[in-house]
């Protein structure tokens, strides 16, 4: 329930004056629907409007000048602007307009009329002038016009005047809140209360006011990082809530891991250990393992698999294709049956008989591990005793699917799977409701993937390399970019490209791309992992796990306009077998000076989370790290970068205050409350939404 003390900033933005139903969509799209979302809105820049006078002013200022009307010069054809020549006493500013002056203007301003003018100044054959100027007022109305003017986004229709009027309507009914800070916090920080630090937002008089790093705004951000952080925090704790299996670890698990080929690494076995003390604790387990391609989840879920089988339990493991799903299936089947245990797979394909019997198999108990794609979630679905749900690239599933996926088993333990790394300062704000585990060590003798950065103009030699390799039975990934507007086009760009290499190199090169319904798709990834295939054109859907060990040449097209963490997830599709690998990055030269920083970050570094910190370092702003499409947050006045020092801060404080606190009762709860209700979140976390 909303405290009443917000209901005017919760009221729709049409109550505000001059928000009619045609202004109403344009603010919605600008700000949001309500009042609240107006005073969020944060002016971008400062414009002084410093009294001045004509011979002092330079182009490209705007000033504020007190002027006589000289002479008014209709428009004499159509293009050529309505002008008024004014005079100040130092000399001459002709007043221009391309739309809307004409002969009312002789009236509204009369030759000899005193009036004061603001705008910004251009030079016009020698002639200082000023094209629709944004106050034009009687002199006695100066004080109409503001020293320092903040600017705010505008829209078509929507012009930043307006929208400042809106914001500072909006800010006029934002009420004293009780504060929800801790005291001692604000007078270290040097905050100000809240309603203070957006009067200071939109009222901004230097250059350092719109800083994000002004303590007005870190207070603003601050209240919604903390807001965000008590959310996900209260989310984890009703998670909690829910008893699941105490599932021991096993010496069936032992067994397994001593028949693996190999030795886990430091951090598989790190990231075993805590999954396994999760699964002990009869709280249901909400964890996720984040490690870069061939980092080797996978093995880590075995483990807990066999864990869960041993408890008598079950385990299902979602990949989100087909292909994924049957390579995992094929490294599980193995060890799983060595120790008289069964999986079984179930993808879109199962049909008929041989489905039924595997959905008995599942509903009887006799097959402890069902690998699957989202078939595993069709309503006939079901387990005897499903205990553990592995999702693997969990950030590509859809919504509806995690949601499903949680209405699963209530009780079920959750192990989320994800080979995107986000860097350390951010985990906070994308995975707050989860526990994770990172693996940070790649199992040994991987040999680095030798990358090198190759113009455009110098493609051919790359084609013709890539030629020699093919004959010598090589595999190799083309990607091409989606960059276009229009996908079509990309996807032209793509099926160019696919016939320009099947020209020189033959019909071994296929094309995928997002077009291709996930059947389609599958067939040419299978062609390509069974070796029909040498030369795979893609658009970015390459399948992030798919392991293709003999594939050792990744080619990326434009590579200046990847990510810095897209362009090392693709790199880690190669380098997995006994090849030398590597990696051409082609890009359009020339190469901006960030450009060539980030690219050669790849060349020096081979580990994911070490690349996403350096990405946040040189990109610093947008949306470096496809973070909206991993579930990051959409915040309004904190940025995640600027004020990353703020987030752990907040992380803490949000845990202190509900293990104070938990039902929020105390006289800060309620104010505390009060600010969750302002922030009002509910998107977040990508696997995190249901209870
Ligand atoms: P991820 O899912 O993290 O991308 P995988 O689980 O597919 O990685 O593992 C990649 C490859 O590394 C697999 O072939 C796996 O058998 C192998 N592997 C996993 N752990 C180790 C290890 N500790 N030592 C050697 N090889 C390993
Ligand atoms: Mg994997």
């Amino acid at each position: 329930m909303r405290p009443e003390i917000l209901f005017p900033l919760f009221a729709p933005s049409s109550s505000l004056k001059g928000v009619g139903p045609k202004i109403a969509p344009l603010v919605d799209k600008l700000a949001g629907p309500l009042v609240r979302d107006l005073i969020f809105l944060a002016p971008q820049s400062l414009v002084h409007r410093a009294l001045t006078t004509v011979s002092a002013a330079e182009e490209g200022q705007t000033g504020t000048f007190l002027v006589s009307i000289d002479a008014h010069f209709g428009s004499a054809r159509p293009g050529q602007p309505y002008r008024i020549r004014t005079f100040d006493g130092t000399g001459f500013l002709t007043l221009a307009w391309f739309k809307g002056g004409g002969q009312h203007m002789v009236q509204q301003h009369p030759v000899g009329a005193r009036r004061v003018v603001s705008g910004r100044l251009e030079r016009f054959g020698g002639e200082l002038q000023m094209a629709h100027p944004d106050y034009l007022l009687a002199e006695d109305q100066a004080e109409k016009i503001p020293q320092e003017e903040p600017i705010y986004a505008a829209t078509a229709g929507l012009p930043a005047r307006t929208v400042r009027r809106l914001a500072l309507e909006a800010l006029a009914r934002a009420p004293e809140l009780p504060e929800w800070q801790d005291p001692a916090w604000l007078a270290r920080e040097r905050f100000p209360a809240w309603r203070q630090a957006l009067e200071r937002l939109h009222a901004p008089t230097s250059q350092a006011d719109l800083s994000l790093d002004a303590p007005h705004r870190r207070r603003l951000a601050y209240d919604e990082l903390f807001a965000h952080q008590l959310a996900l925090a209260q989310r984890k704790a009703a998670r909690r809530v829910h008893a699941a299996p105490a599932i021991p670890p096993s010496p069936l698990a032992d067994k397994v891991e001593a028949a693996l080929p190999f030795r886990l690494t430091g951090a598989q076995a790190r990231a075993i250990s805590e999954i396994r003390s999760d699964l002990a604790s009869a709280e249901r387990m909400s964890r996720l393992l984040q490690g870069d391609v061939g980092a080797g989840k996978t093995v880590v879920a075995l483990l807990a698999m066999a864990d869960v089988a041993a408890a008598g339990y079950q385990s299902a493991l979602m990949a989100p294709t087909e292909i994924l799903a049957r390579q995992h299936f094929e490294t599980l089947a193995g060890p799983l049956r060595a120790q008289g245990l069964t999986p079984v797979l179930l993808t879109g394909r199962d049909k008929g008989a041989g489905r039924a019997e595997k959905l008995r198999a599942l509903i009887g108990g006799e097959a402890a591990v069902a690998v699957g794609t989202h078939a595993l979630f069709q309503d006939d679905v079901a387990f005897r005793a499903l205990a553990l749900a592995v999702i693997d690239e969990q950030h590509r599933f859809g919504v509806s699917e995690r949601q499903r996926l949680q209405e699963m088993g209530r009780s079920t333990h959750l192990l989320a799977m994800s080979a995107t790394p986000i860097p350390r300062t951010l985990e906070l704000t994308v995975y707050g409701d989860l526990d994770v585990s990172r693996l940070d060590e790649k199992p040994p003798g991987r040999k680095p993937v030798a990358t090198r950065a190759v113009p455009m103009p110098r493609q051919a030699e790359v084609v013709a390399r890539l030629a020699e390799a093919v004959n010598t039975g090589a595999q190799a990934f083309w990607i091409c970019p989606l960059v276009a507007e229009s996908e079509l086009s990309d996807l032209a760009a793509a099926e160019l490209r696919w016939a320009d290499l099947r020209k020189t190199i033959g019909p071994g090169v296929g094309l995928v791309h997002g077009r291709l319904s996930a059947g389609e798709k599958d067939a040419v990834m299978s062609d390509f992992v069974d070796g029909r295939l040498s030369v795979l054109v893609a658009t970015t859907v390459v399948e992030v796990g798919v392991d293709v060990p003999n594939a050792s040449i990744m080619v990326i097209e434009q590579a200046e306009r990847f990510g810095l963490a897209q362009l090392h997830q693709l790199r880690g599709r190669v380098g997995r077998g006994s090849r030398e690998s590597s990696c051409v990055l082609l890009y359009d030269p020339p190469l901006s000076q960030a450009g060539q920083a980030r690219l050669d970050v790849l060349r020096r570094t081979d580990d994911g989370f070490v690349i996403a910190e350096k990405d946040l370092e040189l990109r610093g702003g947008g949306d470096p790290l496809g973070l909206k499409q991993s579930g990051f947050p959409a915040y309004r006045l904190a940025d995640p970068i600027a004020h990353r020092d703020l987030i752990a801060a907040a992380a803490d404080d949000a845990r202190l205050v509900l293990g104070r606190d938990p039902s929020l009762a105390s006289a800060r709860g309620q104010a505390v409350r009060i600010l969750q209700a302002l922030f009002d979140w509910r998107a977040s976390g990508p696997i995190n939404d249901a209870g």
